[in-house]
């Protein structure tokens, strides 16, 4: 059994395939751990979904993470406990208190709350234009690489072998069935392999003739740090109004990504893309934190960087065994797979060891959706990552 891609996925699934007691696992990652999106990943781990399927996970991954210690032999994933707030004008209003109606109807922690309460909760934000918001108390973020090599370490402890500086370069077939991968260290035979490439997984399935609707584009990331008076902890922070995410970084310093769909024209090449951010890019995301965060237009930038996100039509992954037969895809996170890795792990081992139904979660997630035109469509429509 060989699962291709040392991100959170790859490993998660590892994890869970060890933990369902399956030897002679082997994980190949072409660089090292973490060393692709996953490593740069903002790792926020927030409930708010719109589909049961997406809520169902992201809850139990959320308690995975909160127990993250226990169940990989006392490692860390670096969790941290924010709490999480969503702010909305009357365009969204209506879809996030059907969102929140649904995350409670599946056990999540959300609740819908008045700016006011907001404000309460969180006394930096300005709130004039917000009508509506919603909170999260057990909302948080994690340490990427500590969550990854925490799943690996515990994957390791139960037998997995785990190949870094290896590179699958081509998946042999016979007949319907995979056979062997071909890697940068010689050939494995297997009969099962898992695609975890991410914003690779693209490549990695035409090499078995699967087409795996993907574009890859460039995701930014800037950092300010808070003027001295205005600094301490404060929760995550999705504005649906100036369509950007905020949470706190180590340093006095607030991180923020945006929520722009336009980003999906950024396309970039995994391999070789501008992985710095450009004064403009800088200064635009900072200027919408500080229209929520007005205490920021005192403070000063800090830094910022791109990563790459796997976006597929609907923006969510294709969990499935598209064919050949022992070939699986976990990929195309669309910029919101670190949260669910953990339960995506889990239902990825479950595909591998059990097969699939169409009662599984796992079934929302099929690739032939696309072709069906059944895309996934949550409370927001092709609202991001929701
Ligand atoms: C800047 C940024 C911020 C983000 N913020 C969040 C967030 O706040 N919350 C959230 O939930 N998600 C977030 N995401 C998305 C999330 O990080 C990703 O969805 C997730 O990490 C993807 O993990 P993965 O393991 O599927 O893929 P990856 O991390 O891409 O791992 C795939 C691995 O496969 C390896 N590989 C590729 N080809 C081969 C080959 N031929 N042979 C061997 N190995 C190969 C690569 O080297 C890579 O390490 C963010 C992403 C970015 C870039």
């Amino acid at each position: 059994m060989v699962i291709i891609g040392g991100g959170a996925t790859g490993t998660s699934t590892a994890y869970h395939l060890a933990r369902r007691g399956i030897r002679n696992v082997v994980l190949v990652e072409k660089r090292f751990l973490a060393s692709g999106p996953t490593g740069r990943s903002s790792a926020c781990v927030r409930q708010h979904y719109s589909t049961p399927e997406t809520c169902r996970m992201v809850l139990k991954a959320l308690r995975f993470f909160e127990r993250f210690e226990e169940l990989t032999g006392g490692r860390t994933a670096g969790f941290v406990r924010t709490g999480y707030l969503l702010g909305v004008d009357d365009r969204l209003r209506k879809q996030m208190e059907a969102s929140v109606a649904l995350q409670q109807s599946q056990g999540i922690a959300s609740r819908v709350i008045t700016p006011r309460e907001a404000r309460e909760i969180e006394p930096r934000l300005a709130i004039d234009d917000l009508t509506a918001a919603c909170y999260e108390p057990d909302a948080g973020y994690a340490d990427p690489s500590q969550t990854t090599q925490g799943f690996a370490g515990a994957a390791r402890d139960m037998g997995v072998r785990i190949l870094e500086e290896t590179a699958v370069t081509a998946v042999r077939t016979d007949g319907d069935h995979v056979t062997a991968v071909e890697t940068s260290r010689g050939p494995i035979e297997t009969r099962k392999v898992v695609n975890a490439t991410g914003t690779w997984s693209q490549r990695l399935g035409r090499m078995v003739g699967v087409e795996i609707p993907i574009t890859v584009c460039r995701h930014k990331i800037a950092m300010a740090t808070w003027p001295e008076d205005a600094r301490g902890p404060h929760p995550m922070l999705y504005d649906f109004v100036t369509n950007i995410y905020t949470r706190p970084e180590t340093g006095n310093m607030i991180l923020v990504g945006p929520l722009d769909s336009e980003e999906l024209h950024d396309r970039a090449d995994p391999d070789a893309y501008r992985e710095g951010l450009d004064l403009d890019e800088t200064t635009d995301l900072l200027s919408r934190a500080a229209t929520r965060f007005p205490a920021l237009e005192r403070g000063a930038i800090a830094r910022g960087y791109a990563g790459c996100f796997d976006v597929t039509p609907d923006w969510h992954p294709v969990i499935d065994e598209p064919g050949p037969r022992g070939f699986y895809v976990a990929a195309g996170f669309s910029g919101h797979g670190f949260k669910l890795s953990p339960a995506v792990g889990e239902m990825t081992a479950a595909l591998v060891a059990e097969g699939k139904t169409p009662e599984d979660d796992v079934h929302a997630f099929r690739l032939a959706r696309f072709a069906e035109g059944k895309p996934i469509r949550g409370t927001y429509g092709d609202w991001l990552m929701c």
